[in-house]
């Protein structure tokens, strides 16, 4: 199976990674929304929320507390920001490897439609 992400992971594809540790990766999205538009995921292939289980609650944890160091360290806290996680077709999901949008910056708040 093809996966952009893992691609990323592997070093087989670009991408502006900001951050890595055992469990999570950081990078910029490729096609930004606003000022500040960054990608958190799991360095294990995990199609989407549907398909995470139990035991997978400290990864997401994981996931929200560096959303939260990058705001910090992006300069975007205070003013805010958006933390998104589409899934399935419905969703808006378009990569199917689960992942968490940090968006910041005045577009954020337009992104609801
Ligand atoms: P979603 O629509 O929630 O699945 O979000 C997928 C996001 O991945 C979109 O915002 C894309 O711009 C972004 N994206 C797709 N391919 C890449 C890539 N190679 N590097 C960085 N971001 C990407
Ligand atoms: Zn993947």
């Amino acid at each position: 199976m093809y996966c952009i992400f893992c691609k990323i992971l592997s070093g087989e594809a670009p991408a502006d990674i900001i951050y890595r540790d055992e469990q999570v990766t950081a990078f910029r999205d490729i096609h930004p929304i606003a000022k500040t538009h960054i990608l958190i995921i799991p360095n294990r292939h995990i199609d989407s929320v549907n398909a995470l289980e139990p035991g997978d609650e400290a990864l997401l944890g994981q996931m929200v507390m560096l959303a939260k160091e990058l705001a910090a360290k992006e300069g975007v806290a205070e003013h805010g920001y958006r933390l998104m996680i589409n899934t399935g077709v419905h969703g808006g999901q378009t990569v199917p490897h689960l992942h968490l949008h940090l968006i910041a910056g005045k577009l954020a708040r337009f992104l609801l439609g």
